[in-house]
């Protein structure tokens, strides 16, 4: 814990209670004072802010600031319905840039740097974010913004960037155009940063491959500033986040119990310094996990696990929460099968019971016994729970885009 971190919180409690309309009246609804609350650790008898809430408070209804301290908004894109405002001060805008540079710099990124810039520039948080921190760090910044492979190529060629900042899809596009265009050669890419949306191994081992360069997960969302609030560094063991800005928290999403440190769950974000929209304990819907003890690079500031999924892809199977991620990371393991799978679970002679199912692997020589014996081990050791498991011959299994759609819960009928 950084030092002052709890001087912070207490500072934020005290402007939210005085400046935040949102927050003086959740306060007032829960019966919360936030006198009562001497530590750090206290922070538990605030109540949770949700998605729905700040939706419902569209279009301004977060901001804890007069209008003249607001010099911009930002919106998450919002699939279903209203969008989410959020207002931003210059100190906001500064903080967020500060936030973006030092990633930036974790990621090895230097002022001698030339950052091509993928996502798009807008209401949403992306493209303007990479840039503040860019030109912040003192690197140039080459602000594309989103499609034109072939301006991309030719910018990317003539200008030299040397670091891409896009999403995992788009630089996959990339990576594939220049492989068959055979530019390999012309590319002085070293350093990919990219979106932390949910992405397999395969995928990022091919786009490392094919353009030749390092990658870096790098994490953010609109309602907390955007990306840039945490990233991978060079020992690529978890993304190291801003505690003298951000205090994260993991919760049992379905109790709302805060967990130990090292066990997965729902990231919850405080944001200690913001100004124009303050969050107190803000539930991501992102599931991750806390990496207990220090990292390799020697860096102080913590880290979190890279993101294994949302919150409604989790499924309770024994009275254990299961993520799909977990599934994957499991699957990678054991020799022999694939990466496609799916999970049927019903509830028969009062006990729930989860059958896996999965594909051999082209290549694979392990006999189907050894695999499906592998897979019930690991998932014991790792999950705590017995399974069955059942392999079949490749392309047996329904292909589906969506993830959450592997999972067929029977127990609800
Ligand atoms: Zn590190």
């Amino acid at each position: 814990m950084s030092r002052g971190q709890f001087e912070m919180f207490q500072e934020l409690l005290r402007n939210v209670s005085e400046n935040s309309p949102f927050y003086r009246e959740k306060f007032r609804k829960n019966g919360v004072d936030v006198r009562e609350i001497t530590s750090m650790d206290m922070i538990n008898i605030l109540p949770f802010t949700t998605k729905e809430e700040l939706r419902d408070a569209y279009p301004l209804g977060l901001q804890a600031v007069p209008e003249e301290k607001i010099v911009r908004i930002h919106s998450s894109s919002g699939t279903t319905g209203k969008p989410i405002i959020i207002p931003y001060t210059a100190q906001d805008v500064a903080d967020w840039a500060e936030m973006m540079s030092r990633s930036y710099q974790i990621a090895g990124i230097t002022p001698k740097d030339r950052i091509q810039i993928t996502p798009g520039y807008g209401l949403w948080t992306a493209g303007i974010g990479f840039q503040a921190g860019c030109e912040k760090l003192g690197a140039m910044a080459v602000p594309m913004g989103p499609g034109n492979t072939d301006k991309q190529l030719q910018m990317m060629m003539d200008l030299k960037s040397t670091v891409i900042i896009g999403t995992s899809s788009y630089a996959l596009v990339l990576a594939e155009e220049v492989e068959k265009r055979g530019l390999r050669s012309e590319i002085k890419l070293k350093k990919g940063v990219i979106g932390s949306e949910r992405w397999g191994e395969k995928m990022r081992q091919r786009i490392k491959n094919e353009l030749g360069i390092d990658i870096y997960d790098i994490y953010g969302l609109t309602e907390i500033y955007g990306p840039g609030i945490a990233i991978d560094c060079d020992c690529h063991d978890g993304m190291h986040y801003y505690d003298d800005f951000l205090y994260f928290e993991i919760i049992d999403s379905v109790t709302g119990e805060v967990l130990p440190e090292g066990e997965t769950g729902e990231l919850v974000i405080t944001t200690l310094r913001k100004e124009g929209a303050p969050l107190l304990r803000y539930r991501t819907r992102d599931l991750t996990r806390i990496i207990p003890g220090k990292c390799e690079c020697g860096l102080s500031y913590p880290r979190i696990d890279r993101i294994i999924g949302r919150t409604d892809d989790m499924v309770k199977v024994k009275g254990v929460n299961i993520y799909p991620g977990q599934i994957d990371e499991i699957l990678k393991e054991v020799d022999g099968v694939s990466s496609e799978y799916q999970i049927i679970i019903d509830h028969i002679n009062g006990k729930d019971v989860m059958t896996l199912k999965a594909e051999y692997n082209s290549d694979g020589d392990t006999a189907r016994e050894d695999i499906e014996f592998n897979i019930v081990d690991l998932f014991k050791k790792r999950i705590g729970i017995h399974i069955i498991a059942e392999i079949s011959g490749i392309g047996s299994l329904p292909r589906s885009e969506k993830k959450s759609k592997r999972i067929i819960d029977y127990r609800q009928n």
